[in-house]
């Protein structure tokens, strides 16, 4: 018998653990829920609700393969090698079958794993399949991994050129197993005392089917736009897909597979759209293959060591005011408003708040970095990280310290009319779309339910240039 572990990738389709348990012999399906490390990780309410929703379609998709899916509940990942191994002795099962993850925690679990296997002549094996290009075979001509998005982006660009990676066909049911066992899918409640004040089943559906459609759909009537829309948060410009990528309702390579059969295969770099779809693609992959390289991103480090010593300020009251959306800067309100409403907030607007906390506030990156991983439904270590490292100037390739978004500006730029700001910052609607960006730069004694900005921005970004330039 052979067991297969789902872990970040609640699909059938395109799954190469899935795959490959299921060539040889017969298979069962586990899925170990793990409350107590969930908090330790800081994962949102709105992620665990969505992954158990998505498990939910996930054994019925296995009911018609004749799988059956059992559902272990261990307080913390230290559990899992003894419950796997009780779980595979009780139903003899010799291998079991997993996709690898990247994080530090994620592979000393696994690799506990593998060793109690061993001691009972069992063995735990591993698959890459969350990343396009295997982990560690994107190198440059020394052999060393790439800190530098450009020249990593070039050698992806290059090795799709030579071939696209394939997805994995989706497997056939096999003779039913009549295991005795039927393991219902826990609700949030259930599980955790962490739980959710709206209901975000609308907002966001389950399903793999569902899943493929709207990447389907994107692929379909967006992404030849998505190079000019992208960057605007009230347009729907982007596919809104990150959530169905990180907990594996979908895969990299059917993303991939959906932009080139767009173009009958090929690659035409003059589709605009297509080529900015795939660097943001990519991205991503970089982020996880610097996790794996540079382990020290995911033990709350900085990837530039000298940044470590940055004077952050201690402001709890400035924390919270950003947290909740009250710093009188109306499009970082807006965005961390978005967050806590949806559980989403969109990339051009994750840029200015993370920007405008730890560089205008001077507020360590790893408390923003936090709140968002505490709030987000596409919560992903690597791009949590390197997207709040690019944006503190801590990271690989980021942004110069001395670059420092201003929010408005950026505001006036990216929301010209306001209307993100008027549907995140009610109180602010009324106002025309030249005052809403700042609306007390031309009376300060304005009426408004609004605060005045907890911060100048002028000063706060030369005190960020100083802390800087300390180091
Ligand atoms: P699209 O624009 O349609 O892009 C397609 C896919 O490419 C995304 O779904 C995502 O998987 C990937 N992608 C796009 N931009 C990036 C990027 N800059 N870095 C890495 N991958 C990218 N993304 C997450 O998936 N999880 C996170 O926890 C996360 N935290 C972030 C925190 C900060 C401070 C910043 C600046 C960015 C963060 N991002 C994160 C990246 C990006 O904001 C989201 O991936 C994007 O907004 C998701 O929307 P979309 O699916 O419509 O993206």
């Amino acid at each position: 018998m052979q067991l297969i572990w789902f872990r970040q990738d609640l699909r059938i389709q395109d799954h190469a653990a899935l795959w490959y348990a299921t060539q040889t012999d017969s298979c069962i399906a586990v899925v170990v829920l793990s409350p107590e490390q969930w908090a330790i990780h800081h994962d949102a309410p709105v992620k665990i609700d969505f992954y158990l929703r998505q498990l939910h379609s996930l054994k019925e998709q296995l009911q018609q393969l004749n799988i059956p899916l059992i559902i272990q509940q261990v307080p913390l990942w230290k559990d899992i090698p003894q419950a796997l191994l009780n779980l595979s002795t009780a139903h003899a099962v010799q291998t079991i079958h997993a996709n690898i993850e990247l994080g530090v925690n994620e592979l000393k679990r696994d690799s506990e794993v593998q060793n109690l296997l061993q001691q009972h002549e069992k063995s735990l094996k591993l698959y890459q399949d969350r990343t396009l290009f295997p982990i560690g075979s994107i190198r440059n001509k020394s052999q060393h991994p790439y800190q530098v998005f450009g020249a990593f982006k070039k050698a992806c660009y290059e090795a799709l050129g030579i071939s696209l990676p394939q997805c994995y066909p989706r497997p056939i049911a096999q003779a039913p197993i009549n295991l005795m066992i039927d393991s219902k899918v826990p609700k949030l409640a259930e599980l955790w005392s962490n739980t959710l004040d709206a209901d975000f089943e609308t907002q966001w559906p389950v399903g793999e089917d569902y899943a493929l459609q709207r990447l389907d759909d994107f692929i379909k009537n967006k992404v030849s736009y998505y190079h000019n829309e992208r960057d605007f948060p009230h347009s729907q410009g982007t596919s809104q897909i990150s959530a169905y990528l990180n907990i594996g309702m979908l895969s990299i390579r059917q993303c991939i597979q959906a932009l080139f059969s767009a173009q009958q295969g090929h690659f035409l770099p003059e589709n605009l759209g297509q080529q900015t779809w795939l660097d943001e693609l990519l991205w991503r992959e970089f982020y996880q293959h610097i996790l794996y390289d540079f382990p020290q991103v995911s033990k709350h480090l900085p990837f530039k060591a000298s940044t470590q010593y940055i004077q952050w300020r201690d402001a709890p009251e400035d924390l919270a005011a950003w947290q909740q959306g009250r710093t009188g800067i109306p499009i970082v309100d807006a965005g961390m408003r978005q967050l806590l409403a949806t559980g989403w907030m969109h990339n051009r607007v994750r840029m200015i708040t993370a920007m405008f906390l730890c560089k205008n506030l001077l507020i360590d990156w790893r408390l923003g970095e936090q709140w968002f991983m505490q709030h987000l439904i596409d919560g992903d270590l690597a791009a949590n990280n390197g997207g709040w490292q690019w944006c503190a100037s801590t990271g690989t390739d980021a942004v110069p310290y001395f670059r420092i978004f201003n929010p408005i500006s950026q505001s006036q730029k990216f929301d010209a009319n306001g209307d993100y700001i008027r549907k995140w910052v009610p109180e602010l609607a009324h106002l025309d779309a030249k005052s809403i960006h700042e609306p007390f730069a031309k009376n300060a004694n304005l009426k408004l339910n609004y605060p005045h900005p907890i911060v100048d921005l002028k000063s706060s970004r030369q005190r960020a240039i100083e802390a800087f330039k300390g180091i």
